[in-house]
Parts: structure tokens; C-alpha cells; sequence
């Protein structure tokens, strides 16, 4: 059995960085001095084996996809990443090198993405490795982007591309076929380490009316602001930004509008889809491109409800939305 105070010591404590909030891990909490003029954002997300990674995964990059995950929430609010928060429950086959190889993932993308660990809670369990972060990112006060802010006239966009998530469990699984050995290679990686769209934040909390991460689909998580903000959605798939992956997979579907919809209801693409006035709609773009990230005009928002999705100005039927988890 490995001893819990050693993970928490050896393994988790120079994660810290030294961070005066944390207290080396040694106190029963972390303390952060309140900073005047600005929020501190707060969001959470788990994982767990068998349901948001597979059991063979390497801890390293299971690691690396909690805090993408985490990381995608804040850079959707337009908040910038300062700390986490780490639960994990350890099943048996999970020793010290499995602990060590995780630790050295956590390591690896909070030096890339400017986190430090403040704290978290350990224990052991007879089931499947569950893993939840708490991330905390600032904005200026009263800053942060929220779903409800999208207004009639609205434009709808969305960065990265679509569709790569759902696509690479199904190549990570070995279930997808008829595309080259690199395009499935790619795309299993894009379901094992995300890019969460940080660099956005300046653009969004500038130009942003709303936003929300894409992490249950598209077709969902657009639905998400719009219920929020109590306005309805028309979402054209055939604007759907797509890699040259998706892109290989979508040619070889029969029924193009199916295929279409399949990707903008697949989820985990760790996106951020957002709404904006249509004259800050270049800005907003041109700040993304200058972070590197594209951004893809893709709807509008109208008067109503609900979400409508049309390919070549035709509306298509939805088998469902999106992931909903029991
Ligand atoms: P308690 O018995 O009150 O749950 P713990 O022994 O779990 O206290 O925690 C002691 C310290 O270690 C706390 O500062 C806590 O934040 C930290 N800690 C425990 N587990 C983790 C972890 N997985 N990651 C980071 N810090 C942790
Ligand atoms: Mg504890």
C-alpha cells in the first residue's frame, strides 16, 4: 500500500511551486488573499475511468486532460488561470509509479498553462481512478463572461474545430475506419489532450456578449446560452470548423447533413462557442487570430427559444443534443 502522507508530501507538495497559498500542504486548507478589483472564478470538473478516459490511458496524459478540461471551463468565463484543487481516489492498481507518472503530467501542463497546486483531498477506493480538479482563474470584477448575455442580432461563433473529440475516442477505441493510420493518430490525440483555448480570455471578456466551453456538444452547450439567456440559436453546420481529419471521415459519410450533425452533437471538443454584436464580430476574430486560435462565425441569435441547425439553409433533425451524464 502506498502511504498517503507520501503522496501528498513527495509527490503533490512541489507541485506548489513554494505558492504561499498553500502552505506546503502541511495545514488543513490553503489561503488566498483576496485581490481588490478582481473576481476570483471558480469552476470543477471530475474524471473518472471508464466514463472520460480509458483504463489504459497513461496516467501522465489523463493527468494532462484533467486540467485541460478544468483549464477550458475558465478560458470560456474569460478568467485566467491561477491555481487548483486536486481529489483523487486511488483504486489498488494504482502504486507509486502510476502516483508518479501522474504527478509528472500535472507537472508538465501547469508549467504550460501558469497553475501551481494549493490543495485537494486523497483516499483510497475499491472503484474505477476518479479524479476531480477545482480551478481558479481572475478577471477584473464583474468580468467574467457569462451564458446570459446573448441578445437578438447576435452572431454565434465558435474556435478551434469540431468534432475531433468524438471522433478520436471512436479511433482511440479502434472503431473508426477508412481513414489513414496519421488521421486516426491525430485524432486520438485530440481526445486525449484537448487544447484548451486560453488565449482567448483578453478577446472574450472584451468582446463577448456570452460563452460557454463545448464539452457536451456543439449543438448543447450553444443551447446552454441560449436558454440562459433566454434567446433561440440557428446554428449552419455547413460553416462547421473542421480539421483536415474530420474533414477525411466527413467525405466518406453517405448522408452529408447526418454526418454534419454528428459532429456538432459528439462532444468533448473542449471549444468555447460565444455570441457577439455583429460589429465587434471581426475584432473578436482578429484578437483570437493574434492568440493564434481560430474563430468560426457559425449562427446567429433571434427572438424565441431552443436551438435550430440547418445545412445549405435546410433544417436538420436532431437524434439528440448532447451528453447528459445520469
Ligand atoms: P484531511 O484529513 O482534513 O482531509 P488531508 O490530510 O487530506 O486533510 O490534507 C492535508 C493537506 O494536504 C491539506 O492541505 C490538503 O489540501 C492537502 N492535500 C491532500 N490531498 C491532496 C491532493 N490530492 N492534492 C493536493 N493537496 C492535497
Ligand atoms: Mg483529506
Amino acid at each position: 500500500m502506498v502511504d498517503e502522507f507520501d503522496t501528498i508530501s513527495r509527490l503533490f507538495a512541489p507541485l506548489t511551486d513554494g505558492a504561499p497559498e498553500a502552505l506546503g500542504l502541511a495545514d488543513d486548507a490553503a489561503v488566498i488573499a483576496a485581490r481588490p478589483g478582481f473576481d476570483l472564478v471558480v469552476s470543477k470538473d471530475t474524471m473518472v475511468e471508464g466514463v472520460h478516459f480509458l483504463p489504459d490511458d497513461p496516467l501522465d496524459l489523463v493527468a494532462r486532460k484533467l486540467l485541460r478540461v478544468n483549464l477550458s471551463d475558465l478560458a470560456a468565463k474569460g478568467a485566467d488561470p491561477y491555481a487548483y484543487l486536486l481529489a483523487a481516489a486511488w483504486p489498488p492498481r494504482c502504486g507509486w509509479p502510476e502516483r508518479k507518472l501522474f504527478a509528472q503530467g500535472l507537472r508538465q501542463d501547469q508549467d504550460r498553462f501558469g497553475l501551481k497546486l494549493i490543495g485537494g483531498d486523497t483516499s483510497a477506493t475499491p472503484g474505477p481512478l476518479t479524479l476531480s480538479v477545482t480551478i481558479l482563474g481572475w478577471t477584473e470584477a464583474g468580468r467574467m463572461v457569462r451564458r446570459s448575455g446573448a441578445r437578438p442580432g447576435d452572431r454565434v461563433l465558435v474556435s478551434g474545430t469540431i468534432g475531433d473529440g468524438w471522433l478520436g475516442l471512436q479511433a482511440a477505441r479502434g472503431e473508426l475506419d477508412g481513414l489513414d493510420a496519421d488521421d486516426l493518430a491525430w485524432l486520438a490525440d485530440r481526445y486525449r489532450l484537448p487544447q484548451p483555448r486560453v488565449g482567448l480570455t483578453g478577446a472574450l471578456r472584451d468582446r463577448a456578449g456570452a460563452a460557454a466551453d463545448v464539452s457536451d456538444g456543439l449543438v448543447a452547450d450553444a443551447g446552454h446560452i441560449g436558454e440562459a439567456s433566454g434567446v433561440a440559436i440557428t446554428l449552419h453546420l455547413d460553416r462547421t470548423p473542421l480539421s483536415d481529419a474530420a474533414r477525411a471521415w466527413l467525405d466518406r459519410q453517405p448522408d452529408r447533413s447526418a454526418a454534419l450533425a454528428a459532429l456538432a452533437v459528439g462532444g468533448d471538443d473542449y471549444e468555447v462557442v460565444c455570441t457577439a454584436r455583429p460589429d465587434a464580430v471581426a475584432v473578436l476574430i482578429a484578437g483570437a487570430q493574434a492568440a493564434g486560435i481560430a474563430m468560426t462565425e457559425i449562427g446567429e441569435v433571434e427572438e424565441g427559444q431552443g436551438v435550430k441547425v440547418q445545412v445549405e439553409g435546410r433544417d436538420v433533425p436532431l437524434v439528440h443534443t448532447g451528453w447528459r451524464h445520469g
